[in-house]
């Protein structure tokens, strides 16, 4: 497989960069590369806001019906749909991830976020005429914020663009997106089935870029509203900027998620379970919950079934269905990762399976899934945000220091109850400053809200919130006579 391209998507058009510099994209699993695109620079960005700015100045796509914008929203997912078997590998090969988990989390999810909000907005009140508070009417309105800086992470970055796209252009709003520059090949994919679904010349651009890119875009005059994926220490020098620049922003970003298991839980489901939950993809999750939080009578019994759990996952070639562990994106990460590893030893946690790089895997950039037993809360282990395949199990006696625990945290992103008595799992994840909890599982739903609470981030994506994101209000006062 190998995609090289030369050019950038702007104005509807694969146009020329003005940056000389190549962005090569290397396959975590066979550390070789696997394909070019230009890395762009701010005149880069300077040209697809041009483009997105005449797109939403003109009309060309506000001014269609709601029908009409939801209409084209489903030809490009029909469009992407086509290409989810490439997409999926794509992605497999750029970041690691397990096949199983990209075919339906980078070949699916967009199609399904372009229709779910082709379907919102067919029927989302534009207008409405109320009572006032004193004597007259107020006509309310909700207008496209106008032209929107999407920046998303390489982790899932079919999901995490169309989370922002779809709700975006089914506002009325057109888009730049700047993807991870470890993930773009599969950006200009999406590219190239927005161009043949039909969408109008410079309502969606992409330029894959770096942090230069990245500054560009959030901080260019052109732009009405900025939204970012990625880690909590990026969102906070973009929220500066959106701060400085009162400029509407959504940050969704890193998470250290608790999956509570209550003494009434099914252990074996939920360790099975969790092999989903607190391992997907390769660990490299925003809401992987990777403090199991166990009850202190049954601690042996839920880390012995953990650590066989762990051990058993099959570490190997992300693109073979039977692998559950791909590589990580990069050497860096995988560094990063094991600085982690010796962290938590240093500190006094126990290894109890994983911790080191796979027998007989030499290329690629592979690590065991680990287990950490004998974890309190404040270690650095249970604290910081590894971002791999690295899990710590940590005991409490009752549901108040669950509760305490998961909530000790700066982060507040996801998170998971496992219990026979779902009354109960309710009430306990009304009880967690999270912006999503599981009860027995945990899954992304377009429907469901999502974002964070605390250093998890700012906003919701996904759901009708997601949608209102890309809305301005304006009250018309209406006469009084
Ligand atoms: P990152 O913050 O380094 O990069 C994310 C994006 O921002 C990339 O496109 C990058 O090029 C760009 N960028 C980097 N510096 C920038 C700057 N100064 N200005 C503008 N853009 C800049 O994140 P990462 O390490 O690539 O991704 C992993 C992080 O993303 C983790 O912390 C993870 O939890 C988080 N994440 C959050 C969610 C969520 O929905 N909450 C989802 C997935 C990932």
């Amino acid at each position: 497989m190998s995609h090289d391209y030369t050019s950038l998507f702007i104005d509807g058009r694969w146009i020329a960069p003005h940056s000389t510099d190549v962005n090569t994209v290397i396959n975590a699993t066979t550390e070789e590369a696997m394909g070019r695109t230009p890395l762009g620079d701010a005149a880069d960005v300077d040209a697809a806001v041009a483009a997105a700015r005449r797109a939403f100045d003109d009309g060309r796509w506000s001014d269609l019906t709601p029908g009409e914008r939801a209409d084209v929203l489903g030809r490009f997912a029909d469009e992407l749909e086509k290409r989810a078997g490439l997409i999926a590998e794509t992605v497999t090969a750029e970041n690691g991830m397990p096949i199983t988990l990209s075919a339906g989390a980078n070949g699916l999810s967009g199609a399904s976020l372009l229709r779910y909000n082709a379907g919102l907005i067919r029927s989302l009140p534009l207008e409405e005429v109320r009572p006032g508070f004193l004597p007259g009417e107020i006509l309310v309105r909700r207008e496209p914020l106008g032209v929107v800086a999407a920046l998303v992470p390489w982790n899932y970055p079919q999901a995490l663009a169309m989370m922002k796209v779809a709700p975006a252009l089914a506002a009325g709003c057109t888009v730049v997106l700047k993807p991870a520059l470890e993930t773009a090949l599969d950006a200009n994919i999406m590219a190239e089935a927005a161009a043949a679904a039909g969408l109008p010349a410079g309502v969606l651009n992409v330029v894959p870029g770096g942090v230069e890119a990245g500054e560009a875009l959030v901080a260019h005059p052109g732009v009405d509203k900025v939204s970012f994926t990625g880690s909590t220490a990026t969102g906070r020098i973009i929220g500066a900027t959106a701060g400085r620049l009162l400029r509407p922003v959504t940050l969704e970003l890193g998470g250290k998620s608790a999956a509570v298991i209550l003494e009434d839980a099914d252990i074996d489901t939920a360790v099975a379970d969790l092999a989903r939950v607190s391992f997907p993809n390769n660990g490299q999750t925003c809401t992987a919950n990777t403090r199991v939080l166990a009850p202190a009578h049954r601690y042996t019994e839920v880390l012995d079934a953990i650590t066989d759990m762990a051990r058993s996952m099959t570490v190997g070639d992300p693109l073979d269905p039977a692998t559950a562990i791909g590589p990580v994106v990069s050497a860096r990460q995988r560094e990063r990762i094991e600085g982690y590893i010796t962290t938590g030893r240093g500190e006094g946690a126990r290894l109890t399976t994983g911790g080191g790089r796979p027998a007989g895997l030499d290329r690629g950039w592979f690590l065991q899934p680990t287990v950490f037993g004998d974890a309190s809360n404040d270690m650095v282990i249970a604290r910081e945000e590894i971002f791999g395949p690295v899990i710590a199990v940590i005991p409490f006696r009752d549901e108040d220091e669950a509760v305490a625990l998961a909530n000790d945290s700066e982060y507040g992103l996801a998170g998971s109850v496992w219990t026979a008595d779902t009354e109960r799992g309710t009430a306990l994840a009304r009880r967690i400053r999270t912006g999503t909890v599981g009860i027995n599982g945990y899954r992304m739903d377009n429907a469901a809200p999502f974002g964070g609470y605390k250093a998890s981030g700012l906003g919701r994506e996904n759901g009708v919130e997601g949608l209102l994101a890309y809305f301005q209000v304006k009250s018309v006062l209406l006469p009084t006579a």
